[in-house]
C-alpha cells in the first residue's frame, strides 16, 4: 500500500524529524547566562559565605558543591535570586576553589534537564590575631580525674552526635543578630593556653557580659541541645537548618528546652561562667556542616 502524499503525512514525517533532533543530548551548559556572586567579596578562611545566583533561564531547583560540601539554594521570589549560605574552614589554604552549581530546568522536550556550571572563587588568608593568651582555670579542666575524664568523653560523644547535623529545611531568615549588646572580649581564632598546659584555639566570639544577662537567639531555628556539658557548661545549640548551627556556652540558666522553636531575638538563657570559663562571659560559636566559622563575619553579612 502506498502512502498518499497528504499535508497530514508530510507534517507527521517532519514532526518525527523534529522529535528525533530534540532527542540528541544537549551540549553541556556553559552557564553564560548565569551570574554568580559571593558575599563578602573578599573570601578568607574561617568565613561564612553567601552565594547569590541569578539565572536568565527559569530553574526548578539549584544546588551547590563547594569545598567537598553539598548544599541546596533557596529562591527569593521578590528579588528573583537563588541564595545559599556556606562556609570556609579555618584550615582551608589560600587559593582558587570551584563552586559547582547544578540546576534543574524544565524544557518542552525534557521536564527535568540538569544544567551544570562552575565558577572559581579565590580564598585569601584571614587576618586573625597571632597572640597567645595564658588563662587560669580550675585544675579539673587541665588535670581531670578518671571520673571527670569520663564526663569529658561523654560530652565529646554528645558533640559528635549533634554538632554535625544537616537538617534539610532552612529555618534562618534575614540577618543574624548579635546574641547580646556588649563589648567583644575575645575574637575568633586566637590561641589560648589553659594553666600553661592545654592549648586550644578560640573557635568562637566572646561577649563581655556579667552573669545573668539575657542571651538572645541569633536567628530563627530549633533548639538542638539545652543541657550542661563539661567544658561548655550550660550549653544551648540552635539548628537554623541546612547545616548551620549557633552555639551559646557557659550559661547560668536555660530559658528553652530541646525541641523548642525559637525566633531571632528570643531569650534562650542567661549568661554565666559555667564550664571551662575564667569568669562570667558569653561565648558564641557558629558551625556550618561540621566546621567552625567566625560569628562576627556571619553577623556582618547582609542576608536576604
Ligand atoms: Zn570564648
Amino acid at each position: 500500500m502506498t502512502r498518499k502524499f497528504t499535508f497530514t503525512n508530510f507534517f507527521r514525517s517532519w514532526l518525527f524529524v523534529l522529535i528525533s533532533l530534540s532527542a540528541i543530548p544537549p551540549l553541556p551548559a556553559t552557564g553564560a547566562n548565569v551570574s554568580v556572586r559571593a558575599q563578602p567579596s573578599h573570601l578568607v578562611n574561617g568565613s561564612p559565605v553567601l552565594f547569590v545566583v541569578k539565572s536568565v533561564a527559569r530553574l526548578q531547583s539549584l544546588k551547590g558543591k563547594w569545598l567537598n560540601h553539598e548544599f541546596p539554594f533557596s529562591f527569593d521570589e521578590k528579588s528573583k535570586i537563588w541564595f545559599a549560605l556556606a562556609g570556609i574552614s579555618l584550615e582551608t589554604a589560600p587559593g582558587s576553589y570551584s563552586l559547582e552549581l547544578t540546576g534543574e530546568k524544565n524544557t518542552s522536550s525534557e521536564p527535568h534537564r540538569e544544567v551544570t556550571f562552575i565558577r572559581k572563587f579565590s580564598i585569601g588568608r584571614g587576618k586573625y590575631p597571632k597572640i597567645k593568651v595564658n588563662l587560669t582555670v580550675e585544675n579539673k579542666f587541665t588535670e581531670p580525674t578518671p571520673e571527670q575524664t569520663k564526663q569529658i568523653e561523654e560530652g565529646q560523644q554528645v558533640k559528635k552526635d549533634y554538632l554535625n547535623r544537616v537538617t534539610p529545611e532552612r529555618e534562618w531568615e534575614g540577618q543574624f543578630a548579635a546574641p547580646a549588646e556588649a563589648a567583644i572580649s575575645d575574637v575568633f581564632a586566637s590561641e589560648r593556653i589553659f594553666n600553661n598546659k592545654t592549648s586550644s584555639p578560640h573557635l568562637g566570639l566572646d561577649f563581655r557580659v556579667p552573669s545573668g544577662t539575657p542571651v538572645e537567639a541569633m536567628n530563627d531555628g530549633t533548639v538542638l541541645l539545652a543541657r550542661p556539658l563539661y567544658f561548655e557548661g550550660n550549653f544551648v545549640v540552635i539548628d537554623h537548618g541546612q547545616g548551620l548551627l549557633t552555639l551559646y556556652l557557659h550559661l547560668s540558666e536555660f530559658k528553652v528546652k530541646e525541641g523548642d522553636q525559637v525566633k531571632r531575638g528570643q531569650v534562650i538563657g542567661l549568661s554565666g561562667g559555667t564550664g571551662r570559663a575564667t569568669g562570667p562571659h558569653l561565648h558564641v560559636a557558629v558551625r556550618w556542616q561540621g566546621t567552625y566559622l567566625d560569628p562576627a563575619k556571619l553577623i556582618a553579612l547582609r542576608l536576604p
